[in-house]
């Protein structure tokens, strides 16, 4: 009889992201010998802070928000204990260049009903524009799920006007897929809206973490894998995975060091992942041959640290604006009061320096929020992640490749992976949890970990 000692394998995940994070937990109860190998220092991947040189503060690159029907995301949350530091918001404020606010909330009657007051409700449509949303909405619903076509086209089809294209179609769906409405299909369209706002009530609720995302996917989340015994190397940036016999057999670092393995997840972006397979065992890999050929949408964000408080609101959603959420981060430990403006999709701004793009947003926000007129901007500080995400472009998943490949032992995860959703935690987590379930069935173990949809 096999111990079941004998029976563990190694198993290497290269990626610290969410991605392989995911398959890192859902695999280390198993008892496998599990090593997780992230090139940086830390974990989190995208998700990720990093230290101010100037204040030591630990800040997001980026604001992360998630939303009620992220179910996966909300499982790996609880799993490693740190769902305490997500705050629903079961309002969003919405805000026009007139400082005009429409509150949007669900009634207590069934979904897709819930939001109708709210939508009715809203200032910046009139109610013919609202007519059409839900003349738009019943033939989204409609649309098969596996179509996609180029959104815009398909909208004026069914009866939208400018308005409601740019301030309903254009301003969920450049927050939710990072994309313009010009540039994405209506296959991840649909399920922004189905998914997030019509199946359920709470599917609409973002959640804010209420730490820096270094503290949710940092000391906590080393604390757990640790104590079920993942081995996590930082700083070991892989070059590439090895083979023989035409199976993975485990990686060489960057110092050319190997670590062999019974099986390996490959959970790196999608502008990595390809030149970490030898060219010689591309041609093997044909669900990979179209990964480079997905094309990447950049998030820019403003950190402003005012003199005093100058929101209201925990959040607003702008319309018509250059910054499309504006998040109250709360005052910091040096007294400055921290805001953080997003911009999806921010392609436009590629030519703006930073000050420019600086200037702009306190313009912006000077203009909208009466408290700020007066105040001073402490420190002021503005990212640009170039490859945030993928572009949700239609026929988009015919560049993604399914976890499981042609080779055995070498599995995918990320958010570019086939996983039905576009690129975020959600589809990270997701990932993570498949290319697990894939190792389990591959040692004929039966497994579930991806998590159902809100029912
Ligand atoms: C600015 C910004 C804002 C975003 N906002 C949101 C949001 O509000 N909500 C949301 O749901 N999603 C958001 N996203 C998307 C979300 O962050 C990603 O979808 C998700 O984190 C991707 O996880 P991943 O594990 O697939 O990839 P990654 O997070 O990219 O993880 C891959 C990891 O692999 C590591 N790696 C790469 N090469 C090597 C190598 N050779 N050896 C070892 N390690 C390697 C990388 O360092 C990284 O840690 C945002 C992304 C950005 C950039």
């Amino acid at each position: 009889m096999t111990s079941p000692v004998a029976t563990r394998e190694s198993i290497v995940i290269v990626g610290g992201g969410l991605a392989g994070l995911a398959a890192a937990i859902a695999l280390a109860p198993r008892g496998h010998r599990i090593t997780l190998l992230e090139s940086r220092n830390r974990l989190g991947g995208r998700a990720s802070s990093f230290h101010d040189a100037t204040t030591g503060q630990l800040l997001d690159a980026c604001q992360h928000v998630s939303m009620g029907c992220c179910t996966n995301l909300a499982h790996f949350s609880q799993t490693i204990g740190v769902d305490r530091f997500l705050q629903p918001q079961p309002v969003l404020w919405f805000m026009t260049p007139d400082r005009r606010i429409s509150r949007f909330a669900a009634d207590p009657v069934p979904a897709p009903f819930h939001l109708s007051r709210a939508l009715l409700a809203a200032h910046y449509l009139t109610f013919t524009d609202k007519l059409r949303l839900v003349r738009g909405m019943l033939a989204l619903m409609r649309l098969s799920a596996d179509a996609d076509e180029p959104l815009l086209p398909w909208l004026k089809r069914h009866g939208q006007n400018d308005r409601t294209i740019t301030r309903f179609w254009g301003l969920v769906l450049t927050s939710a897929l990072n994309e313009t409405v010009e540039r994405v299909g209506t296959k991840y369209a649909r399920k922004v809206f189905l998914d997030g706002f019509l199946r359920h009530r709470k599917a609409f609720e973002v959640q804010v973490p209420t730490v820096p995302l270094g503290r949710l996917y940092g000391e906590e989340l080393q604390g757990w894998l640790s104590q079920h015994g993942v081995t996590v190397r930082l700083g070991q940036g892989v070059r590439q995975v090895e083979f023989a016999d035409g199976r993975a057999i485990g990686v060489q670092f960057r110092t050319g060091e190997t670590l062999p393995a019974d099986r390996v997840i490959l959970a790196v972006p999608f502008d990595r992942v390809v030149e970490m397979i030898p060219e010689a065992m591309r041609s093997q890999l044909p669900s990979m041959a179209r990964v480079p050929e997905l094309t990447p949408s950049p998030i820019t964000s403003v950190h402003l640290w005012y003199d005093r408080a100058v929101m209201d609101y925990p959040h607003l959603v702008l319309i018509d604006c250059l910054g499309q959420w504006i998040f109250d981060r709360g005052e910091d430990a040096a007294g400055g009061h921290y805001v953080q403006v997003v911009v999806s999709a921010s392609r436009e701004l590629r030519n703006q320096g930073h000050a420019e793009v600086e200037r702009a947003i306190t313009a912006e926000i000077q203009r909208l929020l009466p408290k700020a007129s007066d105040a001073k901007v402490l420190r002021s500080r503005v990212i640009t992640e170039m490859t945030a995400t993928f572009s949700a472009v239609p026929g988009v998943d015919a560049l993604r490749a399914p976890q499981v490949t042609a080779i055995p032992s070498l599995v995918l995860a990320g958010d570019w992976t086939l996983t039905g959703w576009p690129a975020t935690m959600e589809g990270a987590v997701r990932s993570g949890y498949r290319a697990a379930e894939v190792i389990c069935a591959a040692r004929g173990e039966s497994a579930q970990f991806e998590q159902p949809d809100l029912r």
